[in-house]
């Protein structure tokens, strides 16, 4: 038998209410098979035999909010002091689409790990810690094995998505190569990707660019034309190797954005970027961040440091680490001079440029689109002599920009 240490997330007083509250109740999915592999656990998914009615009746006599979120197929999220836990009813998917399941509610334990993805997604724990494990997660867990539950075509069938979520849970959990029959019913059921949203596809394949290293993942996904079904251009896989082992020698925790921009191919950028976007309908900040990355990657280990400063200015810290992040990839050799820049936009106080439209105006200029180009003007000169602070400086180059641009 295999039985959880006390878990700081199982034995948080919220966690023992809502539990006691429940009485039939286990918790499931992504937190016990993190806590097996010593992980950290994000968030704590519910199980109980339960019908979502009852839940609702039971949270409501224990002072408990209740918010239906997924309430058809009988997720209700219970908010305990502020803590949110999704609580979902055992079920059993009677009938799918490839998208979505029609359920039905079940008392049944091993019917509602039969249902679930990966073996190792189909593993329940009670509050004192014992597993239940019905379908052999365990072992292939600890094999580092992604092995769907039954058979692979079937289970692809009823959700494409499960092709994509195959490769993330192998590059996030997975030891040596994948699992053969898996991979060979992924690759043949490939088409049926261009069924699902594009929200779906982008959230699973940010977090699959997520993992430390999602490359022999993004390997297998290449080599069997599942990539080419949600990405539409020729991969950079090098890029994204050198990304990756970037990222693990800076501690950088891995952003998904960034994995992608570093995928994309350097040339054709922008149009690919735009494409996704709209295909994955990322939202306006994804969208956004991916896109500016395609301006020029003005970074590199030669830059001074009034040339870093400049960059800082005109970029903000944010936007210069995520370039910075990518000019690592390209350049590993130069890791002194990229920890010295790192620390200066770690440390960077934006200074402050003193001049304003109403100084031009007041040196006699009009009102008009040359009062712009002045203090665009000046501000570039400000910015080549180091921020100076001096005002009687800022004033003299006020009155040359405005001879220059008269
Ligand atoms: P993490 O949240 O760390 O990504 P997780 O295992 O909690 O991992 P979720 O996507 O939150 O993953 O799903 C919770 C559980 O629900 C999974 O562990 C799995 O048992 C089940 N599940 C989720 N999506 C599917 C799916 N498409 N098909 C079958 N089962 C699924
Ligand atoms: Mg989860």
């Amino acid at each position: 038998m295999t039985r959880l240490l006390p878990q700081p997330w199982m034995t948080t007083p919220p966690a023992l209410k809502l539990m006691a509250a429940l009485g039939e109740a286990r918790f499931v999915g992504g937190a016990v098979r993190n806590t097996l592999l010593g992980k950290p656990v994000t968030d704590v998914d519910i199980a109980t035999p339960h019908a979502p009615d009852k839940v609702c009746a039971l949270l409501e006599a224990a002072d408990i909010k209740a918010v239906p979120t997924g309430i058809a197929h009988g997720t209700i999220t219970a908010v305990v002091a502020g803590m949110p836990f999704e609580v979902t009813t055992l079920r059993r998917d009677v009938e799918t689409d490839g998208r979505r399941a029609v359920v039905s509610f079940t008392r049944d334990w091993a019917l509602d790990a039969q249902r679930r993805d990966f073996t190792m997604n189909a593993l329940y724990a009670d509050l004192s810690g014992e597993v239940f494990d019905s379908v052999g997660g365990v072992a292939d867990l600890e094999a580092g094995k992604v092995r769907f539950v039954g058979d692979p075509v079937t289970r692809i069938r009823e959700d494409y998505l499960r092709i994509l979520r195959l490769f993330r849970f192998h590059a996030r959990y997975g030891k040596g190569p994948l699992d053969g029959e898996a991979v060979y019913a992924a690759e043949k059921e490939k088409k049926g990707l261009a069924r699902l949203s594009g929200e779906r596809i982008a959230k699973e394949m940010l977090k699959l660019l997520e993992a430390e290293n999602p490359v022999l993942a993004i390997n297998a996904m290449l080599q069997t034309g599942i990539l080419a079904e949600v990405l539409p251009c020729e991969p950079d896989v090098l890029r994204l190797r050198r990304l990756a082992a970037a990222d693990a020698a800076f501690e950088f925790s891995p952003d998904g954005i960034l994995r992608l921009a570093a995928l994309l191919p350097r040339e054709k950028f922008m149009l690919v970027a735009q494409v996704l976007a709209v295909r994955w309908k990322l939202s306006n900040v994804q969208r956004d961040r991916l896109i500016d990355l395609a301006g020029a990657p003005q970074i590199t280990p030669f830059l001074t440091t009034g040339d870093v400063a400049k960059l800082l200015y005109r970029l903000g810290p944010e936007r210069f680490r995520d370039r910075l992040r990518l000019a690592v990839a390209g350049e590993t050799r130069a890791d002194a001079q990229w920890r010295t820049m790192l620390e200066m936009a770690e440390n960077w106080d934006r200074p402050r440029f003193s001049l304003t439209g109403d100084d031009v105006l007041a040196a006699g200029v009009p009102k008009g689109p040359a009062v712009g180009r002045i203090l665009d003007e000046v501000e570039s000169w400000w910015l080549d002599n180091g921020f100076t602070p001096d005002t009687n400086a800022l004033h003299q180059a006020l009155q040359a920009a405005i001879q220059k641009v008269r």
